[in-house]
């Protein structure tokens, strides 16, 4: 059936929910528990500024409690509203369930143009949106845990981690109550680059498997592959960086709010990145060609293509014209329901939002896990490994002069072998164990089963499964 109406954002994900659960044997009653948002929080407060009072109207989605806390980031945008937190929300259930990290789904956003406004002035506004949470425990390292998302970072989760401290003083856990803070502020290694570093090592998995390459008509690897991405913000930059500099692709193309731009000879991810950091946007950029209207680019021709901004750019209105054969969703939502069809109908695969950026929460569930142990990861066992490491190494030596043999180990290997591994490798390893083995399990239902011939049915039908298996442990 061809949809020609574009349907909200939530019901989006309900009809996607829905597409699955359908071939669940979950009885009607435990299917609707499982699709609905439990509550959501409307607060509306106002901060002095600039002489005036005015008044900011957030929101705080509570999508699944099957598993406590519930975690999922914090947006600052214009564009919030009640039923984008609510499907960003359902979105985190099913994220956190496919990766198996152990929360249930939130999401929170603040109606707000962070450019609007003076650093000390948002600040003050972050901390009477978090107070206005945290009163009500929307912010609680054992309820509640936000993270960064569109328009926030580490600046804003540290005036968050600050908040509650102060309003909890005798909590020893209150760091745990938000991830994705500095390191200086109880964060951890590679918490920033997470979402990025897991879209490239979701395409990592993906092209480890020469059938699932050509179920999107490719061949080969990364190298050498085209890629165009929209948004050039933490999640895109991120991953596009990566995949560039370290696997070979060639992104040609890059959308921005204020155009795209375009080379075919491949663009330099840290340069454009400079050039928004100093000029607001990518205008003006001298290494490529520049288009006014950037959504163009999105139906150039391109071997990946990698929303990474915002959702519902891939819809009704452009979906026939999609020429990529294979699309990431690094943003959460960027195909309509409606557009998911067309595109599944053309052949097109898509590794879907709640598997492929999904290496943000993985990272802030170490982050919440190092909070609550206050000890850094390897911090007991660096050494201990390294010196292992050295005992081997001296007797491969020791024998190989004793017997004559004649062995000499590089110093390259030897350096890289007697190294123990610190924070950062930990997570890396982490993060991509957890990105393998979820690809895995989505795969699995992709291949295995008649009915299900999309990567996003697997992954919701995954997803289901886990969340309807804590409900029943739970009695439900
Ligand atoms: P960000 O604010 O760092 O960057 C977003 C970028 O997109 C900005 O550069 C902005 O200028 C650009 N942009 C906005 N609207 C655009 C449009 N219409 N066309 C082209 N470009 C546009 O945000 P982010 O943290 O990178 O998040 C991006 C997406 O990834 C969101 O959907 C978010 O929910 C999702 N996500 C983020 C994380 C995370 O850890 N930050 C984790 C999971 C999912």
């Amino acid at each position: 059936m061809k949809r020609n109406v574009e349907i909200s954002f939530r019901e989006s994900v309900d009809l996607m929910f829905n597409r699955a659960a359908a071939l669940t044997d979950l009885s009607p009653g435990l299917e609707e528990k499982i699709r609905v948002c439990n509550a959501t929080y409307t607060v509306r407060f106002g901060v002095r500024l600039r002489g005036h009072i005015h008044t900011f109207t957030g929101y705080r989605a509570v999508h699944s409690e099957h598993m406590e806390p519930v975690k999922g980031g914090i947006r600052y945008s214009m564009s919030v509203n009640q039923d984008e937190v609510e499907a960003l929300s359902a979105l985190m259930t099913y994220k956190c369930a496919l990766v198996e990290a152990p929360f249930g789904g939130a999401k929170g956003g603040l109606c707000i143009d962070p450019r609007q406004w003076e650093e000390h002035e948002l600040e003050q506004i972050t901390r009477r949106f978090a107070f206005e949470l945290i009163k009500r425990d929307l912010i609680h390292p054992s309820q509640n845990v936000p993270a960064p998302d569109m328009g926030t970072g580490e600046r804003e989760m540290a005036w968050i981690a600050d908040q509650y401290a102060r309003m909890h003083t005798t909590d020893i856990n209150a760091r745990a109550c938000v991830t994705g803070k500095p390191i200086n502020a109880g964060g951890i290694q590679g918490r920033v680059e997470a979402t990025g570093r897991g879209v490239q090592y979701a395409l990592r998995e993906f092209f480890r498997h020469p059938e699932d390459i050509a179920r999107a008509g490719l061949t080969g690897t990364l190298d050498g592959k085209k890629v165009i991405v929209q948004g050039l913000g933490n999640v895109g930059y991120h991953a596009a960086k990566f995949l560039s500099e370290e696997d070979g692709a060639i992104v040609t193309g890059i959308v921005e709010h204020d155009g795209g731009l375009h080379s075919e000879t491949g663009l330099n991810i840290e340069a454009v990145r400079n050039w928004i950091a100093t000029h607001g946007g990518i205008t003006g950029y001298p290494d490529a060609v520049y288009l006014p209207d950037g959504a163009i680019l999105l139906e150039d021709e391109c071997d990946i293509l990698i929303p990474a901004a915002v959702e519902g750019v891939i819809n009704l209105s452009n979906a026939e014209r999609i020429r990529a054969p294979l699309i990431i969703e690094a943003a959460n939502g960027p195909v309509t329901a409606g557009a998911d069809e067309i595109l599944r109908n053309k052949g097109t695969v898509i590794i879907p939002d709640l598997y492929a950026n999904a290496g943000g929460v993985t990272v802030s569930y170490f982050e919440w896990v190092k909070n609550l142990s206050h000890i850094r990861f390897g911090r007991m066992q660096r050494r201990q490994e390294e010196s292992r490491h050295d005992l081997l190494l001296t007797e491969l030596e020791r024998l190989s002069k004793d017997k004559n043999l004649g062995w000499t180990l590089s110093p390259d290997f030897k350096e890289r072998y007697l190294r123990g591994a610190d924070e950062l490798e930990l997570v890396r390893s982490g993060l991509d164990d957890t990105m393998r083995t979820a690809y895995q399990s989505m795969r699995e239902v992709w291949h295995g089963r008649q009915d299900v011939d999309d990567l996003r049915t697997a992954a919701f039908l995954v997803a289901i499964w886990r969340v309807a298996a804590s409900y029943r442990a739970k009695g439900l």
